[in-house]
């Protein structure tokens, strides 16, 4: 009896180890996620804004095109004019070059617009463009630091873990199968000791008779509250 509490303590002792490696591990993943999901979100707003910059240059582009050909209509109507030969013909063709030099204008003026729209929105992305800059910078030695931390945590997973499961394999099946039934269900101490008549896992009281059968079987009980291994302490 005695060795086998001291085998499961032993055990207790590299889970404990174990599960707190794990769960400082996915912790620290967690953080890790947190920041990595701020830089990502400020680069979606970035690139939501150059999609933006670019639908305007597309319009800015086909104005341009506008601007070139109502430009060369002018042209060619000037053009035409010395070759008029009635004062009806030179009038309409004036009007045709007055209509076409106020359509210029309208799209010059849409351009100056549109340009405006694209110098607002490249401001904008180059001041999220530098806090992503700065969060990056903030968070490189944070995202360094947890990477080196998981590393650490992850070799002890893999040093301990056989070195329990071989510690484990020598003790009998019905105790191993009851502590680790505990121990997966509590995800922490699964042995404890009964002291004084109380459980030292939960605290509860025991009944004096449950104690002291204990006491006399030396064996290892369970906890008739939180259901953990029990076990005496041998003086
Ligand atoms: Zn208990």
């Amino acid at each position: 009896m005695k060795e086998e509490v001291q085998q499961l303590i032993d055990v207790q002792e590299l889970d404990q180890k174990i599960l707190a490696a794990r769960r400082k591990r996915s912790e620290l993943l967690t953080r890790k996620e947190k920041l990595e999901a701020q830089a990502e979100k400020l680069e979606k707003v970035v690139s939501a804004i150059q999609e933006q910059i670019d639908e305007v240059q597309q319009d800015i582009s086909s104005l341009n095109q506008d601007l070139a050909k109502v430009q060369d209509s002018v042209t060619k109507a000037e053009d035409r004019l010395p070759e008029v030969k009635t004062q009806k013909e030179y009038l309409a063709i004036l009007k045709e070059v007055d209509a076409a030099k106020k359509n210029v204008k309208d799209i010059e003026e849409a351009l100056k617009l549109k340009q405006q729209v694209v110098d607002e929105l490249k401001a904008d992305q180059n001041d999220k463009l530098s806090e992503l800059d700065e969060l990056n910078n903030a968070n490189d030695s944070q995202l360094k630091d947890i990477d080196t931390l998981v590393a650490e945590l992850e070799k002890i997973d893999a040093t301990e873990t056989p070195k329990r499961d071989k510690l484990i394999a020598q003790v009998p099946e019905v105790l191993r199968k009851r502590y680790e039934l505990v121990l997966n269900h509590l995800n922490s101490a699964a042995l404890v000791e009964a002291k004084n008549y109380t459980c030292t896992g939960c605290y509860m009281r025991l009944p004096p008779q449950f104690y002291n059968n204990m006491l006399k079987s030396k064996k290892i009980s369970t906890c008739p509250q939180c259901n953990r291994l029990l076990y005496i302490e041998e003086a």
